[in-house]
């Protein structure tokens, strides 16, 4: 069963179209910068810069491709039975992979005002594959579904309850991928009765407890700014800076907005959103990138003794995402001096997790420590696979 999946953003589109439930990877690719003369469009070996004006435009050239490559992929569209969507904010409506219909897609436009830069996007993603695979299912995968088993006592601020009931709540995002990678650690633990901590640590990053094989807590709450520093975003604050800012510095609401999320978090610190310049400084010596680096991995260990404390104990924490996966010495900050909780890493595992199949567990650690890549494409694919079966 051939399903496609896409995530949709303002300006690109990423898909990958997937054997199921083999999960084979038959084309993997993306448009960047559409609306743009620059836009590029990759899928597979095939590479072109030519201008692609919207989505749809993206989308017929991966329907050509898929038909004319060398070696054609598929012989008519309607081979694609579904086309798994990533949508970002499900709100308190959508806690499972959905069919998307008319309905469906009025209750993601009335989350717009929630997810303001994704549902947007990810709404005309699914309008253009309604007109270019009609003959497919679409199905929606939610970022906030894997969130909603969080227990009221984790998801609810204290604040009056009238915002409660109208939706100010935490939501928690990156779900997909904290899913994907605690079933993954689930399976190399061999039960699922189990206490995680996931780190999905990319430009966005969030920490999630994982209960069980359910979301416990989350990092990120009613948005995406706050829980660990990120590459621009700051992270948790002090919620008086924001009215500071406002009633004594006379920032617009819209100037803190930008500040908190686009020129915040390790940009701020170190000059950098890009982790590989900040390790290469502070290599160098730079004091501003080690500080950095120390302050990112500090907000990382709190939320390691803040779950671990809620779940009463620790079985893995999981580490994932472009810093994640890649990033040595952030794994190595983060692991120091957690071994009165049972962390302990192996700094040669570490060194290369990939030929140790992501165990950089220490030898006398009471806690697995797994570099496992997150993959977020084939968790939808295989979502979709199961509600279409
Ligand atoms: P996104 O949230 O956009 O999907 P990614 O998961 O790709 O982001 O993560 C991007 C981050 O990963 C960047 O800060 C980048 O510097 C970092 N990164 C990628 N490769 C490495 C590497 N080899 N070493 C350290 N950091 C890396």
């Amino acid at each position: 069963m051939k399903i496609l999946v896409l995530n949709s953003g303002s300006s690109s589109l990423k898909f990958q179209l997937f054997d199921m439930p083999q999960a084979k990877v038959l084309v993997k690719g993306l448009a960047e910068r559409i609306g743009e003369k620059t836009s590029r469009f990759v899928a597979n070996d095939f590479e072109v810069t030519q201008p692609v004006a919207t989505h749809k435009d993206a989308l017929h050239l991966l329907v050509n491709y898929l038909l004319d490559s060398k070696q054609p992929i598929i012989k008519n569209t309607s081979e694609i039975v579904a086309v798994g969507h990533r949508v970002v904010h499900g709100g308190n409506t959508f806690m499972q992979p959905t069919f998307i219909n008319d309905k469906v897609k009025d209750k993601i436009r009335a989350l717009f005002s929630l997810a303001p830069l994704h549902n947007p996007a990810n709404l005309t993603g699914i309008e253009t594959a309604e007109e270019i695979f009609s003959d497919a299912k679409q199905i929606a995968v939610f970022d906030t579904a894997f969130h909603h088993t969080i227990p009221e006592e984790n998801r609810k601020y204290a604040i009056p309850d009238n915002f409660y009931k109208s939706g100010i709540q935490k939501y928690g995002f990156h779900g997909i991928s904290h899913q994907y990678v605690s079933r993954e650690a689930n399976k190399l633990l061999g039960r699922n009765d189990t206490k995680l901590i996931s780190l999905h640590l990319g430009n966005g990053a969030s920490a999630t407890a994982v209960l069980n094989g359910k979301s416990y807590d989350t990092s990120m709450g009613f948005g995406p700014m706050n829980g660990l520093i990120m590459g621009t975003r700051s992270g948790d604050i002090d919620q008086s800076i924001i009215f500071y800012l406002l009633d004594k510095l006379n920032y617009s609401s819209s100037d803190i907005q930008n500040i908190l999320n686009k020129q915040s978090g390790m940009k701020a610190l170190a000059g950098s959103n890009d982790l590989r310049d900040i390790e290469t400084a502070a290599n160098q010596g730079d004091k501003r990138a080690e500080l950095a680096l120390k302050m990112y991995a500090g907000a990382i260990k709190k939320y390691i003794g803040n779950y671990t404390a809620q779940m009463n104990g620790l079985d893995a924490l999981i580490f994932t995402a472009g810093i994640g996966e890649n990033s040595e010495i952030v794994r190595k900050l983060v692991a120091h001096d957690l071994n009165f909780i049972g962390i302990e890493i192996d700094p040669n595992k570490n060194q290369n997790p990939k030929k140790y199949q992501g165990d950089i567990t220490g030898k006398n650690a009471k806690v697995k420590v797994f570099v496992i890549p997150t993959n977020e494409e084939k968790e939808i694919a295989t979502q979709a696979y199961q509600l279409m079966s």
